[in-house]
């Protein structure tokens, strides 16, 4: 089976994540792979619902960074170093694990993998984006025009391939090198020439409050919980994002789906 879409879950949370994220990959009618990378310590009752879905588990470790790169990528010291204005990391959330994506490159089996993050859901089938080139990413388009400048590395497109993690892992621990948005901004350098995906394939669930003229269910392919997350118990955002957490609730548990093209667009809508 040459193609795969590969998620990640270093913690029970993003593995609550992860199900519903699969889930939704199976009612696509994908013909390709699931798989998810994990850590070794996440529980085995996190991991398999996840088998019974379908997937494929892979244990991967974290990547071998040195421990200085590890000190100026920890938690509290990058929330202190480059602070998040815009919307709030949950408490599970730890930036160091972000880097194990990488290890996707060495799933050499796969001639192309789609990687999406565990706090996403895929509303119709996207299999065509295998045939897209590495490395084609969405903009990370929340807020304004100027977000196009940017990609978001929670949809990609990539080809593993072994010289390839190996080009990565020298570049990522470099002396000093601090990777604010972690891999996000490694990948943003690392393919300088990232070919773009219509924002479609990577709705950020702030487009909902912030740019509602945008929104368009018809077209939505892949919704991403960027920031909280719909799982986080009464979140800042969750009454204003309240459509987008139910529809989360009715993947993660397998009930209630309803038809996508039937749902109600934002207030603002064009
Ligand atoms: N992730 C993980 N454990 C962590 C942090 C991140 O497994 O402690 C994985 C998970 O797949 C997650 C992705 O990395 O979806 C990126 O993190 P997140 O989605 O929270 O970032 P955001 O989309 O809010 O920028
Ligand atoms: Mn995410």
């Amino acid at each position: 089976m040459p193609h795969a879409y590969v998620t990640l879950v270093t913690n029970a949370d993003y593995a609550m994540g992860a199900q519903a994220l699969v889930r939704s990959l199976k009612l696509s009618g994908t013909g390709a792979d699931i798989v998810v990378l994990h850590t070794g310590g996440v529980a085995s009752g996190a991991l398999r619902p996840l088998a019974a879905l379908g997937a494929r588990l892979v244990e991967a470790e974290l990547l071998p960074t040195s421990a200085a790169f590890n000190e100026r990528h920890q938690r509290a010291k990058l929330h202190a170093d480059a602070p998040f204005t815009k919307g709030n990391k949950p408490s599970f959330h730890t930036p160091l694990d972000n880097f194990a994506k990488l290890r996707l490159w060495q799933l050499t089996d796969y001639e192309r993998v789609v990687f999406i993050d565990a706090d996403a859901l895929v509303l119709r089938n996207i299999d065509r984006l295998f045939s897209y080139p590495e490395f084609s990413a969405a903009p990370n388009v929340y807020e304004s025009l100027a977000d196009f400048h940017r990609l978001n590395s929670g949809v990609f497109v990539a080809r593993p391939c072994e010289k390839t993690y190996d080009d990565m892992l020298a570049m990522l621990d470099r002396p000093d090198a601090f990777w604010r948005r972690t891999d996000q901004t490694f990948l943003q350098a690392f393919f300088p020439d990232w070919h773009g995906l219509p924002v479609f394939f990577n709705m950020l669930q702030y487009v909902w409050f912030n740019m509602p003229e945008l929104w368009d269910w018809k077209s939505v392919s892949v919704l991403h919980y960027q920031y909280e997350k719909p799982w986080e118990r009464d979140h800042p955002k969750a009454e204003k994002l309240r459509p987008l957490i139910d529809l989360w609730h009715a993947y993660h548990w397998g009930e209630g789906i309803p038809d996508i093209d039937r749902l109600e667009n934002p207030a603002g809508a064009t």
